[in-house]
């Protein structure tokens, strides 16, 4: 007999029959499958300049790339990293890398140069595909760059040429290497739960199994009529699969936009009669508030659910979005990179009959198991208890590039990836996230590591510690505030160290706030108090 009993667990696991995930299928064939049947169809279009890619030109298209990726001696494994703002070529250009046996790695146009050099660094990439814009960023980093686009940029590789290599190399063609499901296709960066970025390292098979348990509430009649907003960032995961990847799965079309701007973002939706707009709370927020939007007449639109993730919607914003857009569904989702994206979501709001309470971000998707732990003990805790997201499936990473701490801190030895998100399950199996306890910063949807903009502080001569948390922002949901201490004989203002920091660092990685303090607070074992540092920031900044 044994004294030792089973611990009780509360795992919950989704109301939804499992979905079957297809073996031996890669990502771009598994989304492009079909695809030659509706090769007339529009898959992809830019909504300004209109260019246009049909399901015929796409599969050319990705065969081109990847053959001529493979004769310019990409290998199995081997890191892209793509720095390119929302373009048609995208969805093509990623799709071709993974057919090499390549690994994509989006980066965020909008990086500072540093930035970039360190995701090429970190991730060993081989090669890099630019724009002429982005090129500046990226030309001195020594490894060979493709630029996309009209522009000729001498010692690169234009995109036509790329496509011609693909043509010379010939249809006797057989450098290809066998590429597996279980093989890496992705790697996105994430910071996680603690620490700076880090690569995230994604299979076929998990960006498969995120995509067919997304999918599964799509009805037949919904296949080939969805027109899709392609303006969430395709560097991130949710951009590409999310977007991309699961609207030309069912033979869709996605409308491409490089940066939201409102009155082009209305006449985008107007002109390619976009049924479905994936955004953020933060332009929510404009389409709610924003009197440009009244030059506009509304019934024009054919907008019939915009999808609204990567940081929490206040239910004031919901409502008065529900007011001025009736008949549009609100669909909240979570996820995060390190889950090939979609964790939770409301369904397919355009089918109607699978949804969530509002205010909840949805229900727990097909195939996946969902756990709330305790942070302090790790046991599990029963419905209506909030604790510590943990997910298990076949969606999680399988761990960060080169990063076996971290890797472990955050999947533990039984499969949960711990997401550093509260949260808890009701009585009917809708989920709520009420807090993050991970050190993550979310500004407008766009991850934010605080340990970066510290070691950027820390290397300014006059500063001798520092910290930064994020701070509640109506309009930008968090913003990054920073604690620092001076040395005692520096002349600098705070203007002058958040002036030093923006210069270093992408736009929206600026610190916004930055208060000079004798001392920062630290437990016993030196780690930075960051809850204690934003409860303080929090009441300082509120009006008196
Ligand atoms: P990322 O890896 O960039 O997608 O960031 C993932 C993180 O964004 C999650 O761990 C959450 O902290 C946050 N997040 C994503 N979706 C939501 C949501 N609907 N509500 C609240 N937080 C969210």
């Amino acid at each position: 007999e044994t004294l030792i009993q089973e611990e009780e667990e509360y795992v919950f696991k989704s109301q939804f029959p499992a979905v079957a995930v297809p073996d031996n299928v890669t990502l771009p064939e598994f989304v492009l499958q079909d695809a030659e049947l509706y090769a007339d169809n529009v898959a992809i279009v830019e909504a300004i300049s209109g260019k246009e890619y049909t399901y015929g030109k796409v599969v050319r298209d990705v065969r081109r790339v990847a053959k001529s990726l493979t004769s310019l001696g990409l290998r199995k494994g081997r890191v892209v990293v793509v720095v390119l703002p929302n373009v048609a070529e995208y969805p093509i250009i990623s799709l071709g890398i993974m057919a090499a046996g390549g690994v994509f790695s989006g980066a965020n146009p909008s990086a500072h140069a540093s930035e970039i050099q360190k995701q090429v660094e970190l991730s060993d990439a081989k090669l890099i595909i630019s724009s002429g814009a982005t090129y500046e960023k990226v030309k001195d980093l020594k490894v060979p760059v493709i630029v996309i686009g009209e522009e000729r940029i001498e010692s690169t590789i234009s995109w036509d040429e790329l496509l011609e290599a693909a043509d010379r190399a010939g249809s006797d063609f057989v450098g290809y290497e066998a590429v597996k499901q279980t093989d890496l296709c992705a790697l996105p960066f994430s910071s996680g739960t603690t620490g700076t970025s880090k690569g995230v390292m994604l299979t076929h098979r998990n960006l498969v199994a995120n995509l067919c348990s997304s999918l599964f509430s799509i009805g037949p009649d919904m296949v080939g009529h969805v027109t899709t907003l392609g303006l969430m960032p395709f560097f991130h995961i949710y951009g590409i699969t999310g977007i991309c990847c699961a609207t030309m799965k069912n033979k869709g079309k996605v409308v491409v936009m490089g940066r939201f701007e409102l009155r082009m973002f209305l006449n985008a939706l107007i002109t390619h009669e976009v049924i479905f707009a994936p955004i953020v709370p933060p332009i929510m927020l404009a389409l709610v508030k924003n009197p440009v939007v009244d030059e506009f007449d509304l019934s024009r639109l054919k907008l019939r659910a915009v999808m609204t993730a990567a940081a929490p919607l206040a239910p004031e914003l919901l409502s008065s979005f529900e007011d001025k857009f009736p008949g549009v569904q609100v669909q909240e989702a979570y996820g995060l990179t390190e889950h090939s994206c979609i964790t939770l979501t409301h369904g397919d709001p355009l089918k109607g009959h699978v949804t969530a309470k509002k205010n909840s971000v949805g229900f727990i998707l097909p195939n996946l198991e969902i756990k709330f732990i305790d942070p302090d003990t790790g046991r599990s805790l029963p419905r209506n208890t909030p604790g510590e997201v943990c997910v298990r499936s076949q969606c999680v990473m399988q761990g960060y590039y080169k990063n076996e701490e971290e890797t472990e801190r955050t999947i533990d030895a039984k499969g949960w990836l711990h997401t550093g998100d509260i949260g808890y399950i009701d009585d009917d199996g809708d989920v709520f996230i009420v807090d993050r306890i991970k050190e993550m910063i979310k500004y407008k949807g766009f991850q934010v590591a605080p340990a970066e903009l510290e070691a950027i502080l820390l290397s300014h001569p006059s500063v001798e510690d520092a910290a930064v948390v994020p701070l509640a922002d109506e309009e930008a949901g968090e913003i990054p505030a920073a604690y620092v201490v001076m040395n005692p004989n520096a002349k600098e203002s705070e203007e002058d160290i958040m002036e030093f920091v923006a210069t270093n660092v992408a736009s929206y990685k600026r610190v916004k706030l930055l208060r000079f303090v004798d001392s920062i607070p630290k437990s016993p074992s030196g780690k930075i108090m960051r809850r204690l540092l934003r409860d303080t920031l929090e009441k300082r900044s509120r009006p008196q």
